[in-house]
């Protein structure tokens, strides 16, 4: 057992606050764990030089990927960047790779780990980069709810989706259950299959993604969805609630989405005339349906790319994002939806002093910071995987 450190405050901190400062570790968390050894300073000017001779010197056994969500200068040592669902199918494309470091968070990491070959390892720099959204839904929580939906007489004709940004057990749990994983860009074909496999969807773990695809999307009405409240007793829904319900959403958020509101939106229609507002559908509803364009973070970019000369763009997604979008595309112009800064706090834990210290130690043969999913939890979690890959369009 740990001593609990002496933070200079007074009090006793809680085991939370030192989770979230670096000093207790809890492996079950994407919150993650702190980083042992030694991280070269970040003042050090020669780290864009060790990064590249590190790489170099891997050569094909090294594949790294980038999640658009990454800063610039990890972005620059990147093979690929994409989504997440896009960077695990590019590491299963790569088993000449031995090792594949993933620049992003805990949940992507674990799913390139189940889709790469047993002779691949796969490292995040920081072990400390999880999702709060994928830490809102525990196993254990999506067990007893599915308890309640089994009293209620429900869970027979209930179907787990699963976004892309939820825990390989949470993914286990919607294989075992004969659900399918969803992206942000095929959430509408997700719940469309499951609609006819069932009447019900129990979405996890993000209520905004879920709502924004049943109403938008398929047309339902939001009297169909509920919001089913882990932290409540039945997830505070009655019976009756659970049997009416089309769509039972988990109360799960993304924490930098759910910053965007109404008034964003309509700030911004009077500080940049002519602009055209465009969201990532992790945004609350009121957002959505404010905004002119939604859609993944792979549409984001595709619309900016092809956008023309001159136009102005509003865009309600991660900063690091908005802000490259912004220095490729001069020619237009790109605000950031909100007045207040927001990056993703732990995806922006990965920054070029971890890099070098992941790469410099692969070269060193020593494998700090892999990403294992135990063999059971993968396989279930691939069979919700390869539904996904079996639903039509994917
Ligand atoms: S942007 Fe949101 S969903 Fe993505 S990793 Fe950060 S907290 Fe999780």
């Amino acid at each position: 057992m740990t001593a609990t450190p002496d933070l200079g405050l007074g009090v006793e901190p809680t085991p939370l606050a030192l989770l979230l400062l670096g000093q207790r570790t809890d492996p079950d968390s994407e919150r993650g764990t702190s980083c042992p050894g030694e991280l070269p300073p970040a003042s050090d000017p020669k780290l864009v030089d060790r990064a590249r001779a590190a790489k170099a010197a891997l050569g094909d056994s090294v594949f790294v990927l980038g999640h658009h969500y990454q800063r610039d200068e990890v972005i620059q040592f990147t093979d690929v960047t994409g989504d997440s669902f896009k960077l695990a199918r590019e590491a299963a494309a790569r088993p000449e790779a031995s090792y594949v470091v993933f620049c992003g968070v805990h949940f992507m990491a674990e799913s390139a780990d189940i889709l790469t070959g047993e002779h691949q390892q796969v490292v995040l720099p920081d072990l400390a980069a999880g999702c709060s959204m994928a830490d809102m839904a525990t196993a254990e929580q999506v067990a007893e709810a599915w308890d309640v939906l089994t009293d209620a007489g429900v869970a027979d004709v209930t179907v787990p989706v699963s976004y892309m940004n939820s825990s390989a057990a949470i993914k286990a749990f919607t294989g075992r259950h004969g659900g399918t994983i969803c992206t942000s860009s095929n959430a509408e074909v997700a719940v469309r299959w499951a609609l006819e496999k069932g009447s019900k969807v129990l979405f996890l773990p993000d209520q905004h993604l879920g709502r924004n695809t049943a109403v938008q999307k398929l047309g339902l009405s939001l009297d169909d969805c509920v919001v089913f409240d882990p932290r409540k007793a039945n997830g505070g829904l009655t019976d009756a609630q659970l049997q009416a319900a089309t769509m039972i959403l988990w109360k799960g958020h993304c924490s930098v989405h759910g910053r965007f509101s109404r008034a964003c939106v309509d700030e911004v229609r009077e500080r940049v005339p002519g602009v055209t507002v465009l969201v990532h559908p992790e945004c609350k509803h009121e957002v959505v349906t404010a905004a002119d364009l939604v859609g993944s973070t792979e549409f984001i970019i595709k619309t900016i790319d092809a956008a023309p000369a001159g136009s102005a763009w509003a865009i309600g997604t991660e900063l690091n994002l908005v802000s490259r979008l912004a220095k490729q595309h001069p020619d237009k112009t790109i605000v950031f939806l909100d007045k207040t800064v927001c990056f993703c706090s732990t995806m922006n834990r990965i920054d070029l002093p971890h890099l070098v210290w992941t790469l410099e130690s692969l070269v060193e043969g020593n494998v700090i910071n892999r990403i294992e999913v135990d063999s059971e939890t993968a396989r279930y979690a691939k069979v919700a995987l390869d539904q996904m890959l079996a639903l039509p369009g994917v």
